[in-house]
This record gives structure tokens, sequence and C-alpha cells, in this order.
């Protein structure tokens, strides 16, 4: 059966995922990220374009550190944020040579070691086709942000709940 990359359930559309650049605030990209309704982001770093898994970031970022902690991070520019934690799964590369949308998806998807396509037709980008579940699951499904009080909130704002005082302990993928 034919399968093409643009029909693929592992083809995410381009508009459907924020961009974030090094100098958007932590902050600023959880709330892109929330009216987006998306647990992934895409971000451009040295000429290269990745997705990062916002889930895995929020982790990075917020666990086990103290509110003060959390609140300064939260103004940090997501470059600097970048730098400062180490965290090689956080962001996954997108291949640079670029799949068209007509192509067969499922020789793409057999590719293990690839995890993240540009889908192309002609000069125009129009997402990607993502060969890793982890990552369809962040670009296709929206995070809420629990408080400590079990309080569910849209984005984690600077570290705290929008309903109550207590910091957000976690996310789940919605
Ligand atoms: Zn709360």
């Amino acid at each position: 059966m034919s399968n093409k990359v643009f029909d693929s359930a592992n083809f995410v559309a381009l508009d459907t995922l924020p961009e974030i650049d090094d100098t958007t605030s932590v902050a600023d990209a959880y709330r892109l990220l929330g009216g987006a309704g998306r647990a992934a982001f895409s971000y451009a770093q040295g000429g290269q374009r990745f997705i990062v898994k916002a889930n895995e970031l929020l982790n990075r970022l917020y666990g086990g550190a103290d509110i003060s902690t959390i609140r300064q991070r939260t103004y940090w520019s997501m470059g600097d944020a970048m730098r400062r934690l180490n965290m090689p799964t956080v962001k996954v590369a997108i291949e640079a040579q670029g799949v068209s949308a007509e192509e067969e998806a499922q020789p793409l998807l057999d590719q293990g070691a690839k995890q993240a396509f540009l889908v192309t037709e002609g000069d125009r980008s129009l997402g990607w086709l993502f060969n890793d579940d982890a990552l369809l699951e962040v670009a296709t499904k929206r995070l809420v942000y629990i408080c400590g009080n079990s309080h569910e909130n849209p984005d984690p704002d600077h570290g705290t709940c929008y309903q109550c005082p207590a910091k957000i302990v976690r996310s789940e993928l919605r």
C-alpha cells in the first residue's frame, strides 16, 4: 500500500509547532508552546535546526531546583538555557537533507538511526517526518503543568501555579 510522506501519520505540519529562537526567554517560550497546544518546538542554533522536547527540557530546568532557582531560570534566554544545561536528548537534530512530500514514507521510517526529516515541496518547507515515537508524541500532544497542590496550568509561567503559590512540580502529556 502506498503511503506518501505527506499522508503519513508521522508527518507534522510546520505551522503546528512554535518556532523559538535563542533570544526568547524560557517563560515566553513555554507561553507560546501553551498557546500552540504542543509539547515540542522548533529551534535553530548555529545553522542547525532542532526539535526540542519541552517536557524533557522542563525536567532539566525545574527538576530538583528550589523555587528561586526555577524563577531565575525562567528569565534565561533559550540560548542560555541550552548552553548552561547539559541535555543531549532534549533536542533532536533535523536531517539537513530534506525529503519530498511525495516520497514513500515507509523506507524513511525504516531508517532507525535517523529521527527527523524536513519535508519539502519544491523550495517550500511543509513540516517534518518523525521517525521516533517519543518525538512524534511530543509534537502532537500538549503539556499541562501541575503544581504541588495538583492544579493544572496551561504554561509554567515563572515556576509557580496561576491559582496558588505552589511551584510547578511536573508536566503531563495529554
Ligand atoms: Zn496550584
